[in-house]
């Protein structure tokens, strides 16, 4: 309820925590930096303030946690192909305005291609029942939270004109590769809340025997990040690395096990380019074989726009923001060429990117 939700607000208890951390980070007596991979994370961070309420040698970071922002631009090419082919895209309003290598859907839409923003994987379903004669290209991006739907969709036999194509993404192989980059100084992960709620904190195991990396689940509202980066400090304190679930009120060690089951019924992991980032194995989802009726890159011959790019495009160093080895405030054209209004990279246009809090709420990690 919204009454709960401000008990995870309280100003006071928010400062006591903060007290802990400081406490913390003395009797630490060495720099920490802890990423989240989450665009929500990052969300409550900057809208509350909460960096300025740690010792200046504590950083939070944000990780790869914005979907839209790893969304890769042959992906956005295909999209955009598809839609200029004469199907009808659908998709998430933050993809909308994500720039493909020469446009976006929303350019797309301008010059007269069918795109349809939808709020759900069931929205585009029921936008293909109600208009039969015309193939329905659902344009699925996002996380496992974003993956579970679509895959409950496709089980629940759709219309015959409704097909996905899956931009769909597995986080936790993105936290290794971050783990493992040489430039890279994470000390601790605070995971996401929503998408532990489908996987389970448990999953998080194996990552952290693997990279002797604490790994704490934090939740969305202030105390939940503060009581997390607390957690955090506690193991990193005693020199452990080990798993806690700050979030106890929404996850599981298990998860959500019919959601997971669906993601495993329908898809298929694969490796695959994060924009920017890298070439991750088993982190994109792709549609399995027994759903091939309903797989845009199956039934229509996709030939991704190809041409010469915005040239500031170029200049875009989203990647390194998402690998956390640079901030928004490390782009040249951070507030200057790239704003909200006239984004150049994926990072300035999703609610959940780096650059668009950032330039939103301000605030210097
Ligand atoms: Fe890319 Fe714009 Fe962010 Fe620079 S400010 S990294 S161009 S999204």
């Amino acid at each position: 309820t919204e009454a709960d939700d401000l008990k995870f607000r309280d100003p006071e208890a928010a400062q006591e925590l903060a007290a802990d951390i400081e406490r913390q980070m003395e009797r630490i007596d060495h720099p920490v930096e802890i990423m989240h991979v989450c665009g929500s994370h990052e969300q409550v961070i900057a809208k509350f303030g909460l960096r300025s309420m740690l010792p200046s040698d504590l950083s939070v970071t944000m990780g790869p946690g914005c979907p839209v922002c790893v969304t890769n631009m042959p992906e956005v090419d295909e999209a955009v192909a598809l839609a200029e082919a004469g199907t009808t895209v659908a998709t998430y309003g933050d993809m909308f305005r994500v720039p493909g290598t020469v446009k976006s859907l929303a350019d797309a839409k301008a010059e007269g291609a069918a795109v349809e923003v939808v709020y759900s994987a069931s929205e585009a379903v029921e936008y293909a029942a109600a208009h039969p004669d015309e193939d329905v290209v659902f344009f699925a991006t996002g996380f496992e939270t974003t993956a579970a739907p679509t895959a409950a969709v496709l089980q629940a036999d759709p219309p015959e004109n409704f097909y996905v194509l899956s931009a769909h993404k597995y986080v936790p192989p993105a936290m290794e590769v971050v783990a493992e980059m040489p430039d890279t100084d994470v000390d601790a992960f605070l995971a996401a809340g929503h998408a532990a709620t489908i996987t389970g904190y448990g999953l998080f195991e194996e990552f952290v025997d693997e990279y002797d990396t604490p790994v704490v689940v934090g939740g969305f509202e202030p105390l939940d990040v503060l009581y997390g980066v607390r957690r955090i400090l506690e193991f990193v304190e005693s020199g452990t690395s080990g798993l806690d679930n700050a979030y106890p009120r929404c996850v599981s060690r298990d998860g959500n096990e019919a959601a997971m089951s669906a993601i495993d019924e329908v898809f298929a992991l694969t490796s695959g380019e994060w924009r920017g980032i890298a070439d991750i194995p088993d982190a994109n989802f792709v549609l399995r074989e027994a759903y091939a009726a309903h797989s845009a890159r199956r039934q229509f011959d996709v030939d991704p726009v190809s041409g010469d790019g915005d040239p500031l495009t170029e200049e875009c160093i989203c990647g390194d923001i998402m690998a956390g080895t640079a901030t928004p405030e490390d782009c040249a054209l951070f507030g200057e060429e790239c704003t909200p209004q006239n984004p150049v990279g994926a990072c300035m246009v999703s609610d959940e990117g780096t650059c668009k809090i950032r330039h939103e709420y301000g605030g210097h990690p």
